[in-house]
């Protein structure tokens, strides 16, 4: 049996993949691309049908963030030329999440930029989760406040919370390269917290940062051990102006290779296609709905994402439908123990894997080494947010 019918059987089985396959995928070909994509879409399909979840993003509190998080536009000593403001009032964060419950988002992220929520932070979301929950019948509310302390988890879940991001983005073994102001440990912490305190937790990673495969098996691994319901996966977006500014590594098929990758890793959970779809898979998005059950609607939090009308054109063309309020998102043995329902970051391949026992997706077990695409950097597609949350101007949904 060759590498992907193994994969297959062991997503629809929710087995867990041995660290070779889950790399070999990784290394598969271009030529090999759309097998990986069906064989993947098969667990997708399996466990999510042919439904996608929509997720809206609300900037509560954007910039000027004390930690240093190599990738965020937000970040201490950013020159990246972002929207900055302090706590948006529970009424404009309701209105602004409203528009992404109108555009068909059955979930929002409310996201503020920081190394953690003060006590008084806990009290001002909230009330912005009573406004939200109040205005929006039936929305999930997930809250992304960073690094939580002892109790704030279960005030977050008494305010009304479904839901708490904190994503481990990257391996243990490179966290320290990317940001020296808190560790890995933290963050896996804090995803604790919110699972003891009932809320469904949301952990994901950043792609593209320059890690090695192994770098991004491990992270996924960690993630799968974690057990959150949700992984949102995100591409870096390079902002001009943040240290990572020239790490152009992704081609639209690398980012699909990984998708993939996450989903045989974690087949029943949800997998959220993130922050940074537009510019490194572009014309290949609709491709991603075969992996992915989950995306955000429109804009992100410091970047422009495309129209919220292009996201639902795109699932409708490309045959999947938005998944309605009144349907459960997680297959049922894993909704069953979520408390709440079941959210987001701030923000090469040779030929064949070497899975052992021949070379599967290659079809020839010695395949002509293939030169890895060199990625274009396309800063073009880049674009600062300029609309939406903390502007005079009508939110993209
Ligand atoms: S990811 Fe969060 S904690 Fe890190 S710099 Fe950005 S806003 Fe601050």
């Amino acid at each position: 049996m060759d590498l992907l019918n193994t994969l297959v059987d062991k997503g629809l089985r929710r087995e867990l993949p041995t660290r070779e396959e889950a790399l070999a995928v990784l290394a598969t070909s271009d030529d090999d691309l759309l097998d990986v994509v069906a064989a993947a879409g098969k667990v997708r399909r399996q466990w999510f049908g042919r439904r996608v979840k929509l997720n809206y993003l609300v900037n509560l509190k954007s910039g000027l963030c004390p930690e240093d998080c190599s990738y965020c536009s937000q970040r201490l000593g950013s020159k990246a030329e972002i929207l900055k403001y302090t706590w948006l009032k529970p009424e404009d964060a309701s209105k602004a999440a409203a528009a992404g419950v109108a555009g068909g988002a059955k979930r929002v992220c409310l996201v503020a930029s920081g190394r953690g929520p003060t006590d008084r932070d806990v009290d001002r979301v909230s009330k912005t989760i009573e406004a939200i929950k109040e205005q929006n019948e039936g929305v999930e509310v997930c809250a992304c406040l960073g690094l939580l302390s002892e109790g704030q988890a279960d005030r977050l879940r008494d305010a009304g919370a479904d839901a708490y991001n904190h994503n481990l983005n990257t391996s243990e073994g490179t966290y320290g390269e990317i940001t020296t102001t808190h560790t890995y440990a933290d963050r896996v912490d804090t995803v604790q917290q919110a699972q003891a305190a009932g809320l469904s937790a949301c952990s994901g990673l950043i792609a593209g940062m320059g890690e090695s495969d192994e770098d991004l098996v491990d992270v996924v691994f960690a993630l799968r051990e974690l057990d959150p319901d949700s992984v949102p996966v995100n591409f870096l977006i390079p902002f001009e102006g943040t240290p990572l500014a020239k790490e152009w590594n992704l081609t639209p098929q690398r980012a699909l290779r990984i998708l993939a990758m996450v989903r045989f890793v974690c087949p029943d959970v949800e997998v959220r296609l993130a922050g940074g779809r537009e510019v490194h898979l572009r014309t290949m998005q609709p491709l991603a709905l075969h992996l992915v059950n989950s995306i955000f609607l429109g804009d992100y939090l410091t970047s422009e994402g495309q129209a919220g009308q292009a996201d639902l054109d795109m699932i409708a063309d490309a045959g999947f439908e938005v998944e309605g309020a009144g349907t459960t998102t997680l297959p049922e043995h894993r909704a069953d123990v979520v408390a709440g329902c079941g959210s987001h970051t701030a923000q090469d391949a040779p030929g064949c894997g070497s899975h052992g026992g021949g070379c599967g997706p290659c079809g020839s077990s010695e395949p002509e080494p293939e030169a890895p695409a060199v990625p274009e950097a396309r800063t073009d597609l880049v674009s600062v947010r300029r609309r939406g949350a903390g502007t005079d101007l009508a939110p993209n949904a």
